[in-house]
């Protein structure tokens, strides 16, 4: 098949598979790098996730412009990718989304965000919270709607996978579709936990072998792909693994 075409299909996979889960609802969105020109990458047009099919996701430049004739919506914030993949070569997938479950860890000014579960593991111990308004003070919507502001968002997350937006949600880096998706899934399910434990009293993290021994896994292993096959099935979109 043609990597352009298969990368559509990935886009629509993971967009279809982060709305089943709720990692996304009405608004969010993910993204891969183009599979030719890394200086690209592909996204869908302005719509909810879980209704997004192959000929809605089109190719952007950088800078948040289309890199085809396209007449449609975009999404406003979607220059959290081009901020993302300028800053990081080796990152092959972006997701921006608001789940809740993070919120409170976005605020909190005394509890941070930290692996709690195995499969988190490779998220590291430090995930960074940006605050919008430290740069572009306090009148702003929150929203991320230029590249200044991508660019400043991903000087925060600097080589970390995953930062907090205040207030707002979080951006995840993948080095693959099925890595960025196989993270995205089990985060929400890593803050549920930690905050049912905090509830509890005292609680273990993973501590930083155990974080280093998870940066040491092959995401290409059949065992971490797993989840991006099945979940694909539940969603409704197994067709388009092939
Ligand atoms: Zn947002």
């Amino acid at each position: 098949m043609d990597p352009i075409e298969r990368a559509r299909r990935d886009v629509v996979i993971a967009n279809r598979i982060l709305a089943q889960q709720k990692v996304l609802d009405a608004y969010g969105h993910v993204s891969l790098r183009h599979p030719l020109d890394p200086t690209k990458y592909l996204l869908a047009v302005s719509m909810s996730p879980g209704i997004v099919e192959v000929e809605d996701v089109i190719v952007f430049n950088m800078d948040g412009t289309p890199a085809e004739p396209e007449t449609r919506p975009l999404y406003l914030e979607r220059f959290i990718h081009g901020g993302v993949y300028e800053k990081r070569p080796e990152v092959m997938a972006v997701l921006h989304s608001h789940a809740d479950d993070l919120l409170p860890f976005s605020i909190s000014k005394t509890t941070r965000f930290r692996p709690v579960i195995h499969a988190v593991g490779d998220i590291g111990e430090d995930v960074p919270v940006w605050d919008i308004a430290d740069r572009f003070g306090d009148g702003t919507s929150l929203l991320v709607t230029n590249m200044a502001q991508g660019r400043d968002l991903a000087g925060c997350l600097a080589c970390n996978r995953m930062a907090l937006m205040r207030g707002h949600g979080f951006v995840l880096a993948g080095l693959s579709g099925s890595d960025l998706v196989r993270l995205a899934v089990y985060i929400p399910r890593n803050a549920r936990v930690l905050m049912n434990a905090m509830r509890m009293g005292e609680y273990k993290a993973l501590s930083r072998g155990e974080i280093e021994a998870r940066l040491q896994l092959d995401i290409t292993s059949p065992a971490l792909k797993r989840g991006w096959e099945f979940w694909a099935r539940e969603a409704g979109c197994g067709h388009l693994l092939d």
